[in-house]
């Protein structure tokens, strides 16, 4: 059987008027979890739901994708009610003889307490259905329970022996009204049956190999899983179809069937009693993303997010970088993996403790532990009780006042301590410990929470993820992290001049040094570098090699014929495609920087010089890089020291010169020539030059730029 692409929970109602505008609880909810995401919508009417279920189904179904609807109401009474209700052992027979008793109108105004007076007349004595308000209930509908007597059926089915917070169905009114929930219900699932046909198929009473299934579901099953999930103030009901929505849609798809397919042909069944643990386990999955295994898509990047405004000459670099920063988007999938692997990934989501840090009160040292209201100053006296308190080993009894109990450092504090004494200041002896007050009360101790709070922000979305975020993101509970793919960054060389390195140089030919240097730029900013070779001066060949890359990579970087002459076919091409831009930027060394679109991926046609291509990657490809890959746009820190050299420099452009740091004094490289790729390997970074003019005397203070701040 093929698994299902889209999970249904819907979290019933029996109100006889609308719900409330504002989404609240005891309303109609319903999680949707779909390619890697839940999300969950309020309805006010049994209708609105209903039609919205219906949009649902229809596009699911145009789509080829499979559903499963999992609904909060039993789906059958206790054996024995169907045969005399619809003359057959057969819920769905009773499904369609609701269909024709129960009114049930947009507003909710319904005719169930008649109903189900109705159908305690086909049985003898008092019941089985009861509750209502005053005016509905009577002699054939009695307000109580035990004024039922004599109608021959079981109060419970099979299935809700198991289930003990089930309510039963005959009951109508008040907490649960579960019997309401039922003969509303079940007319509405009746009518999907009838809308969808062969399509649709109701677990466990029909064979399931169809788009859409419908089966009984009962969140509080995983109660206390949900009360751990649920997100602060979260509406329960809300809580209840989002996380039983995600926990369904993370189960294997072979656990899932194998559930579909338990339970009782006539009483039906509660999808996954029995399986509580595994439905625990998908529910406690961190990551609502990775469901499919294929994880999010991102949309494609607009045709004209590197356009320039028209007219203007040379764009300002601060200018240039704003137009980047402010049209790119990630353009990476969403995954999740678990947090040992997690390393150097991109979080992308904000991640919230699941639990607090310090789970539990504890104990930060080796030593007693005690109640600490009463210790006061000089000599005290406690009596020592019996076993200890170790990390992971709690003490289970309670430590009465005037008593302390040995713990050890990790330890939980045991129920009547709330204080710690060192061990070396504690004397021990005929059962007794004794030492010197005062001591601060919560002495040696660490609070719950004191690290982190449960539900607190813990990491931000966007992060690369550090050693210390990753044991962070253990300590409050999660297992799985929400990660963007890695970036994939094609690397391509252009020239006819150009060999590879260590091959035979013939004459007029030079060695690519370009693409060693950008494609370990892209190892160390954490991306994915692919190596799509060297391409000469040839349009055809370029065209075939940007279609390459384009298809295995997110983005991708080119040096060499990035101008307007007629051997920069990098430029041609991208202008062929329609979506060059040409960035004239007032920045030296650079300036010609061709960016565009091929097949939507963007790419980067930095120039042919190392030193310009260099400092073109360092200060436009990796902040925009960053947006692409989900971690955000990166400022590099610089700051100011004193020149150890002059210069005299036109207004107009900003200049970026080799530097490094040398006695507090930053030093420049003696050639400012593009092509000395030997002054790119001594400089440890660069200094920034404002686009003014500036006349510079050794001891001005200038703008030094580690390359530690462009993340290498
Ligand atoms: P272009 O931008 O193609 O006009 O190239 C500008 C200069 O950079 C020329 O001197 C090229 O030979 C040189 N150049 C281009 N690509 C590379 C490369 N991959 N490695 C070293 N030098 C290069
Ligand atoms: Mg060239």
């Amino acid at each position: 059987m093929s698994r299902f692409d889209t999970i249904v929970v819907v979290d019933w109602s029996a109100r006889a008027a609308p719900s409330p505008a504002n989404p609240s609880k005891d309303a109609i909810w319903i999680g949707v979890a779909r390619d890697g995401q839940v999300e969950c919508f309020y309805h006010r009417t049994r209708s609105a739901a209903m039609d919205a279920m219906g949009t649902l189904f229809d596009a699911e179904l145009a789509a080829g994708r499979r559903v499963l609807a999992g609904f909060d109401f039993p789906f059958a009474y206790p054996r024995g009610f169907a045969a005399v209700v619809a003359g057959q052992a057969n819920p769905l027979a009773l499904w369609a003889e609701l269909s024709t008793l129960v009114e049930d109108a947009g507003d909710n105004a319904n005719n169930r307490f008649a109903v189900a007076l109705a159908l305690n007349r086909l049985f003898p004595g008092i019941g089985p259905f009861w509750g209502g308000p005053e005016a509905e209930t009577g002699p054939e509908l009695p307000a109580k329970g035990t004024e039922r007597h004599g109608h021959g059926l079981p109060e419970k089915r099979g299935v809700e022996l198991r289930v003990p917070r089930a309510q039963p169905c005959w009951k109508l009114f008040t907490t649960g009204s579960v019997g309401s929930q039922a003969l509303l219900g079940m007319p509405r699932l009746q009518a999907l049956r009838r809308r969808y046909g062969a399509a649709l198929s109701v677990a466990p009473f029909e064979a399931g190999d169809t788009p859409i299934v419908l089966a009984e579901v009962f969140p509080s099953l995983i109660a206390d899983v949900i009360a751990e999930l649920a997100e602060p103030d979260e509406i329960n009901d809300r809580a209840q179809v989002r996380i039983l929505a995600g926990a369904l849609a993370r189960l294997a798809p072979e656990d899932l069937t194998d559930m579909l397919e338990q339970g009782d042909r006539e009483e039906g069944w509660i999808l996954g009693v029995g399986r509580e643990d595994d439905l625990r386990a998908a529910a406690m999955q961190s990551d609502p993303l990775d469901v499919a295994g294929q994880g999010l898509q991102p949309p494609p990047l607009r045709n004209d997010c590197f356009a320039l405004p028209a007219g203007v000459d040379w764009t300002p670099v601060d200018e240039a970088l704003g137009f980047l920063q402010e049209r790119l988007a990630p353009v990476v999938a969403r995954g999740a993996v678990p947090v040992a692997e997690a390393g150097g990934r991109v979080l992308a989501e904000d991640l919230a403790a699941r639990r607090a840090n310090p789970p539990h009160p504890n104990t930060a040292v080796d030593g007693w532990g005690f109640d600490g209201a009463n210790i006061g100053a000089g000599p005290q006296t406690l009596t020592a009780v019996d076993g200890r308190a170790a990390a992971g080993r709690p003490y289970g009894g309670v430590v009465p006042p005037g008593s302390a109990v040995r713990v050890l450092t990790g330890a939980d504090l045991p129920q009547g301590v709330d204080t710690v004494v060192l061990d070396e200041d504690v004397a021990l002896g005929g059962g007794e410990i004794a030492f010197h007050g005062p001591l601060r009360r919560g002495a040696n101790t660490r609070r719950a929470g004191e690290d982190v709070a449960a539900g607190a922000l813990a990491l931000m979305a966007g992060r690369v993820l550090t050693p210390a975020d990753l044991a962070l993101a253990a300590a409050v509970g999660h297992g799985h992290i929400p990660v963007f793919n890695p970036l994939r960054v094609a690397v391509i060389s252009t020239g006819d001049e150009l060999v590879e390195a260590g091959d035979v140089a013939g004459p007029g030919q030079i060695y690519d040094a370009n693409r060693p240097m950008l494609l370990r730029l892209a190892a160390r900013w954490g991306y994915l570098p692919v190596d799509m070779g060297r391409v000469g001066d040839d349009r055809d060949a370029l065209r075939a090699t940007l279609s390459r890359a384009a298809g295995s990579a997110d983005v991708i970087l080119t040096s060499g014929g990035a101008s307007a002459g007629d051997e920069d076919h990098v430029s041609a091409l991208l202008s062929e495609a329609g979506a060059l831009q040409h960035w004239r930027i007032a920045l030296k060394p650079g300036r010609p920087l061709a960016l565009g679109l091929w097949d939507g991926v963007p790419v980067f046609g930095l120039p042919g010089n190392p030193v310009a291509a260099m400092v073109c990657a360092l200060v436009f490809a990796r902040p925009a890089m960053g947006i692409l890959s989900g971690a955000g746009w990166c400022e590099p820190q610089g700051f100011d020291l004193p020149a150890a050299f002059a210069k005299r420099k036109k207004p107009g452009r900003r200049e970026y010169l080799r530097a490094r740091v040398r006695d507090g004094r930053v030093e420049v490289f003696a050639s400012e020539g593009s092509g000395r790729i030997s002054g790119l390997s001594w400089a440890e970074g660069l200094v920034e030059l404002g686009d003014d003019a500036q006349e510079i005397t050794p001891g001005d203070p200038v703008r030094y730029i580690p390359f530690g701040s462009f993340g290498l």
